[in-house]
C-alpha cells in the first residue's frame, strides 16, 4: 500500500471534535481497521482535541491541527495546538492527574490515547504549544487475517 496523508487545521470549538475523530476513522478506512480498533482511534483523537480546546486555548478560540500519515500498514497521528503548553509532561501523563479538578476533570485523557493507541508521546513547551503523536499498527491484524 502506498503512503497516504491527511492534514486537517480547524478552530478549538468543541463542535469540532465529532468532525475531527469522524475524519480521522474515514481516512485510515484503507487499512480496513477493525470495529475495536475504529473506536480507539475516535476516542484518543477526541481526548486529543478535547485536551486542545479545554487546556491549550482555555477561553479563546485556537488553531488545532490534526495530521495523519498511513505508511507501512500504521496509522501515524499527530495532534498540535499553539496554546499555553505543558510545564511538566511526565506529571500531566499519570493517570487521574488534572490541572482543572473543579471542572470535574478527572485526569484520564492522555492514560486513554495511552492505552487506546500502540505508540504515544507528548512534546510540550510551556507557551509555545503542545503536539501529541499517536500511532496505531495494523501489521498484525494483517499477518492474522
Ligand atoms: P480528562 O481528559 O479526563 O477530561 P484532563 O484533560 O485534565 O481530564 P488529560 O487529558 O490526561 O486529563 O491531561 C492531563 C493534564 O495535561 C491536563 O489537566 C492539562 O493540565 C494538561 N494538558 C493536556 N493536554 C494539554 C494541551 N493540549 N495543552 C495544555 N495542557 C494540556
Ligand atoms: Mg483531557
Amino acid at each position: 500500500m502506498t503512503e497516504n496523508y491527511l492534514k486537517l487545521q480547524f478552530y478549538s470549538h468543541p463542535r469540532n471534535q465529532a468532525f475531527a475523530r469522524d475524519a480521522v476513522a474515514a481516512f485510515c478506512l484503507e487499512l480496513e481497521p477493525s470495529l475495536t480498533a475504529l473506536s480507539d482511534i475516535k476516542t484518543a483523537v477526541s481526548e486529543a482535541v478535547t485536551n486542545c480546546t479545554v487546556h491549550a486555548y482555555r477561553g479563546a478560540t485556537g488553531i488545532v491541527t490534526v495530521e495523519c500519515i498511513i505508511e507501512d500498514k500504521s496509522l501515524h497521528i499527530k495532534v498540535s495546538d499553539e496554546g499555553k503548553g505543558i510545564e511538566d509532561v511526565a506529571q500531566a501523563v499519570q493517570p487521574f492527574y488534572t490541572s482543572l479538578p473543579s471542572d470535574e476533570r478527572s485526569g484520564m485523557g492522555f492514560t486513554i490515547m495511552q492505552t487506546f493507541m500502540d505508540e504515544f508521546k507528548v512534546d510540550s513547551e510551556k507557551g509555545k504549544g503542545t503536539v501529541v503523536y499517536m500511532t496505531k499498527s495494523f501489521k498484525a491484524e494483517v499477518e492474522n487475517a
